[in-house]
């Protein structure tokens, strides 16, 4: 078992350090190109959400976990934002909150594919935590 945490502010700049970091410590496990596409883009997903949604855009503190173990990844994505009203709506795929930024609605549903466990933790004002394991 290995584990590390990052904790950063929502500057967009951030996300590519987020990503940049998590492939740094994953390193010993020699992941496919696939593997690691696939963890990067779900972690990408996820830190992006807190940023645009979770904080929109205002600044505020976004912690990272990973950790790993001879079966598994485990990522922890929290913020401390606006929080979820309607967690399930969330998660269908097309559905998005930020129509007029043309988002597409699709990344808690790559997020989905992508895991093999995917959750989603959020409530109103009491900001969101997804967890991944793959
Ligand atoms: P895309 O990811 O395709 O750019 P999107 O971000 O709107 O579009 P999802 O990532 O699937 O789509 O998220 C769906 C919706 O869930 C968002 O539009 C937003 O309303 C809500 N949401 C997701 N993550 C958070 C979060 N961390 N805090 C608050 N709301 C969130
Ligand atoms: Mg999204």
């Amino acid at each position: 078992m290995n584990e590390m945490k990052l904790s950063f502010l929502s500057r967009l700049e951030n996300e590519a350090f987020a990503r940049t970091s998590v492939v740094a410590f994953l390193m010993p496990l020699n992941l496919t190109q696939e593997a690691l596409m696939e963890v990067k883009t779900m972690l990408a997903e996820a830190v992006v959400n807190a940023m645009i949604h979770g904080y929109e855009n205002t600044i505020g503190t976004i912690n990272v976990s990973v950790a790993y173990d001879d079966t598994c990844i485990y990522m922890k994505i929290e913020d401390q934002g606006c929080g979820i009203e309607d967690i399930e709506q969330a998660m269908k795929p097309l559905y998005t909150s930020k129509e007029h930024l043309e988002r597409s609605g699709m990344g808690m549903t790559i997020m989905q594919a992508f895991s093999d466990e995917f959750q989603v933790l959020s409530k109103p004002q009491g900001g969101t935590c997804v967890k991944i394991t793959k």
